[in-house]
């Protein structure tokens, strides 16, 4: 056997190289981008808290072992900031944003934010899965960006159909700002904007509830169910109701792709407020997202 025919023996043996995603969306991002050209292990599972996730052993194990680590960025996940990795660590979400004013690390529900972080996501794996598997890469991120592309008009168009009074989304933390930025809804984090440190005190609770009144919402959004104490003490108080489907603030759904996580928070927020939303469209760009291979 010549030495070219045993390097290339070698190469089609060798196992994929180990990409660690760690939170938000970077893990369907990842996953969709190298399909089985690498090995994707995704530490925050969908529906967790990034904020107060602490990392386990085998989180651990599977940072040691990765050639790259691919993290949101903007302190998603402060676990993060007290471990040292050698393989190099990527900030996405920082990368494709330099410009982020709030410093919200949620920035991926604005589609064009997340398009960019496909693009760095991309740039990133590249060096890692080599010239070989460079067109199949940049093929899948194209066809991406165009599906998120998609996902911005349509989610316009679905929150048109809000009667204007009632664009503003008021939720217990600022998750959405990009969300709000993207397509002109007042953002009412009430937690963060009245009763900081999260101590609900009767005097923050007066003015939450005035704030939500004035507001002019139909509903209240939480990022869980059942709801908080707290949300459900707000709730009560200011006597507008707690909308019956969560949004999902910090990553993906459980069991749900980016793009059918993105499309139910859309038609979340325009149901409970009052709009209309398509949803064989929505169900056309999840489909056109999971056939990318
Ligand atoms: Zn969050």
């Amino acid at each position: 056997m010549g030495s070219a025919a045993l390097v290339g023996l070698v190469l089609a043996a060798a196992p994929p190289p180990s990409v660690v995603s760690v939170d938000g969306v970077l893990c369907d991002i990842t996953r969709s981008l190298v399909q089985s050209d690498a090995r994707v292990t995704c530490l925050v599972p969908p529906g967790a808290d990034p904020h107060g996730m602490a990392l386990r052993g085998s989180d651990r194990q599977a940072l040691s072992t990765a050639r790259l680590v691919l993290v949101n960025g903007y302190n998603l996940t402060p676990a993060m900031n007290r471990i040292r990795v050698s393989a190099p660590v990527v900030a996405v979400a920082e990368r494709a944003t330099p410009g982020n004013p709030a410093k919200d690390p949620h920035v991926w529900h604005d589609p064009g934010l997340t398009s960019a972080m496909v693009r760095e996501s991309a740039t990133a794996l590249r060096p890692l899965l080599g010239a070989a598997k460079a067109g199949a890469l940049q093929r899948r991120s194209q066809a991406m960006q165009a599906v998120l592309n998609q996902l911005g008009s349509w989610s316009a168009a679905q929150l048109q159909t809000v009667p204007s009074a009632q664009r503003v989304l008021v939720t217990e933390h600022r998750a959405f700002s990009a969300f709000a930025r993207r397509y002109g809804i007042r953002e009412l984090p009430v937690i963060d904007d009245f009763a900081s440190g999260g101590t609900l005190r009767p005097s923050s609770l007066g003015a939450i509830s005035r704030a939500i009144r004035q507001s002019g919402t139909k509903a209240i959004f939480a990022e869980a169910l059942p709801p908080s104490k707290t949300l459900r003490r707000i709730s009560s108080f200011s006597g507008v109701a707690i909308a019956k489907q969560p949004l999902y603030a910090d990553g993906l759904a459980p069991g749900k792709s980016l793009i059918q996580t993105a499309t139910a928070n859309v038609c979340t927020f325009v149901t409970a407020q009052g709009g209309r939303c398509d949803q064989r469209t929505a169900s056309a760009l999840q489909q056109q997202w999971a056939a990318i291979r």
